[in-house]
């Protein structure tokens, strides 16, 4: 029962009020009518009206513009220039193919007049003259109530401002037809882009890959295993998976695969052919010397090795990481050499050099290097030159982009509130 009532009620609201939908707003041409002014709320007095219709009849007679007035008490919480675009394209106003409708919607409760023009309309009527045209022959009038003869200005002035004015047919279409075009071209471009860009990333991929291939090849016509290991040594690093993302993750995992496969791969003395075997990480330390002991502890070089049965022949066989913070000591000459500080003892200002010292140690013979050195006196111009290139470079030159979706047709108008 409640929801009747309510029901019922917003229905009764609604025809006191006289809300207006799209939908609900009488079609001046409907049922064989003439009409240009479509005034369910009588908001316009009907001299007026008659005048209006008039004025609309000449303009289509001698200009071709199709133009229609709509006064509506209100349309609710509805955005007018919504209102107006959605009745515009209901009602199809103006001629297809030129577009050379004109919709003024007076909407009473929400103060606000709206031109809503189609897309030849307003080459002739901008959003800017629209507008205009509102301030100047209508918005005074309907600040001091008289809505009527607010109408019939406005009436005038656009009778005025398209008068001798024609949409080119063939103009209008080619417009439209260019931008059609245009998107075309887009769209094109775009799957080039795409395009090459795939073929792009092939034939990256593809280098990276033959890369791989040269050093297998290289590595099969190898004899010993320790040279087949350092020709594919560098491929079992993971920065070649970022350089080659889509084939190196199975490349890298791969090489580092046969990088193991190339240190166990079984040797025979080079002296006396006898088979040999690879002693463990325990056992072979009584075969490294201090130096060596020390670098495989400090992991700058990981030791292999091999002795036969009769431990006529032993091999030692070193293999270096890739990267390492160790470097070769000037007096032991054992990869145990590293960098212990590096540090700044006087800071360096705009007036004034300052004085950094490095430590060096030994890990193996525990040789100690000391260095200082000066830090020279930090320069102003460089740091303002390169500030001010960034600064200088951003802004300007970016065009090109969102150059398309401007007005949609039937988009154009402008509104005035009083
Ligand atoms: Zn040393």
């Amino acid at each position: 029962m409640k929801t009747f009532l309510f029901l019922f009620l917003s229905f009764i609201s609604t025809l006191v009020v006289g809300q207006s939908t799209v939908n609900s707003v009488p079609n001046p041409k409907e049922n064989g009518g003439r009409s240009y002014v479509s005034n369910p709320d009588q908001i316009l007095d009907a001299d007026n009206a008659g005048l209006i219709d008039n004025i609309c009849a000449e303009i289509e007679a001698q200009d071709s513009f199709q133009v229609a007035f709509v006064i509506l008490q209100s349309i609710g919480t509805e955005v007018p220039k919504d209102f107006a675009g959605r009745l515009f394209n209901k009602w199809g106003i103006g001629h297809a193919g030129r577009d050379d409708g004109l919709l003024v919607l007076f909407v009473m409760d929400q103060r606000r007049v709206e031109f809503e023009t189609g897309y030849g309309t307003e080459t002739v009527l901008t959003d800017y003259a629209s507008v205009q045209l509102q301030q100047e022959s209508m918005i005074p009038y309907f600040k001091s109530g008289d809505y009527s003869q607010g109408l019939l200005s406005g009436a005038q002035a656009i009778q005025i401002s398209l008068s001798g004015q024609t949409v080119d047919r063939f103009e209008a279409q080619s417009l439209e037809e260019e931008e059609i075009r245009l998107e075309q071209e887009h769209v094109i471009e775009s799957q080039n882009n795409t395009r090459s860009l795939i073929i792009t990333l092939i034939v990256w991929h593809a280098v990276g890959l033959i890369l791989f291939l040269i050093a297998l090849v290289i590595a099969r016509f190898r004899n010993d295993p320790y040279d087949k290991y350092n020709t594919i040594k560098y491929f079992g690093v993971w920065i070649w998976a970022v350089l080659f993302p889509i084939t190196h993750i199975f490349v890298v995992i791969f090489a580092k695969k046969l990088k193991q496969r190339y240190r166990d791969m079984i040797r025979f003395s080079g002296r006396t052919d006898e088979i040999m075997r690879k002693l463990s990480e325990e056992d072979e330390d009584e075969y490294l010397n201090r130096g060596q002991v020390t670098e495989e502890l400090v992991k700058s070089v990981d030791y292999d090795v091999w002795i036969t049965e009769t431990s006529d022949d032993v091999l030692v066989l070193a293999y270096r990481p890739l990267f390492s913070k160790y470097s070769t000591c000037p007096k032991c000459h054992f990869k145990t050499y590293y960098k212990v500080y590096d540090r700044t003892v006087i800071m360096a200002t705009y007036t004034s050099s300052g004085k950094g010292e490095r430590k060096h140690e030994c890990a193996n013979c525990k040789h100690v290097d000391l260095k200082t050195y000066r830090i020279p006196r930090l320069n102003s111009k460089t740091r303002s030159s390169s500030s001010s290139g960034w600064s200088g470079s951003s802004g300007g030159s970016f065009s090109g982009g969102g150059s398309f979706g401007g007005g949609s047709s039937g988009g154009g108008g402008g509104g005035s509130s009083w």
